[in-house]
């Protein structure tokens, strides 16, 4: 194989970095929300960026001024899950991001090892990935279920690279790739690198900003975004 001797761990963002699902995870979640505090609050305006499931429940519960329910919140989530596995699959506007199916051969052919870094919900991720056919690419990762910080996601995620490989990564052995400020900090504690593509909602300067170390418009260049990635 080919410069088969990259020890680097690729950890990747779900929403705006892989694919775009849509309108329906939102309806679905608001659904979930009103079935069990009886209320969404502000959802329609909310911005989930970056944010981890539960921390957005928790979030427009709050602001809806409804008393917190660890139990009811447990539920939304699930009811969350199942009624996106009955919808998403029939969302015509979710798709797959420009690039990135080249760009996750790319980096598997030069020997990468591949994650999830999301603030998705385990399930939740799973009908996502597995309705554009991406699940199989990422054989663990962190997520939501791991922690409501993203900073603690990422520290499961390498925890789970170890467990699944029986590599040691550290530092700049992993690289996270997402949309948003949130993810280029969220592995700053294990002195990972950021690689930033502006195909969400912030632009490149705003990635460099919240120190990534590479920010890209979007990745359909597959020889640059690789190379921002690995090198
Ligand atoms: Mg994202």
């Amino acid at each position: 194989m080919p410069g088969n001797n990259n020890h680097r761990l690729v950890l990747f963002d779900i929403d705006g970095t892989l694919v775009r699902c849509g309108p329906t995870p939102r309806r679905v979640f608001k659904r979930a929300l009103e079935q069990t505090f009886g209320t969404a609050g502000p959802i329609d305006e909310w911005i989930f960026d970056g944010k981890t499931d539960p921390l957005i429940v928790r979030e427009l519960i709050e602001a809806a001024g409804v008393d917190w329910d660890d139990r009811l919140a447990e539920m939304a989530l699930k009811l969350y899950v199942e009624g996106l596995a009955r919808e998403l699959p029939g969302e015509a506007a979710k798709r797959i991001l420009p690039g990135v199916v080249p760009l996750l051969e790319g980096l598997r052919e030069r020997g990468a090892l591949l994650g999830l870094l999301t603030g998705n919900v385990r399930d939740g991720a799973r009908v996502k990935l597995e309705s554009l056919g991406l699940w199989d690419y990422f054989p663990f990762g962190g997520f939501a279920d791991d922690s409501h910080l993203r900073s603690e996601i990422a520290t499961a995620a390498v925890r789970r690279a170890g467990e699944f490989s029986g590599g040691r990564f550290a530092g700049k052995d992993i690289v996270i790739v997402g949309d948003t400020p949130h993810d280029m900090r969220c592995g700053r504690h294990l002195g990972a690198k950021a690689v930033g593509v502006a195909t969400g909602r912030s632009p490149v300067e705003e990635l460099m900003d919240a120190g990534a170390g590479a920010a890209l418009g979007n990745l359909s260049d597959t020889e640059q975004a690789v190379s921002s990635i690995l090198t």
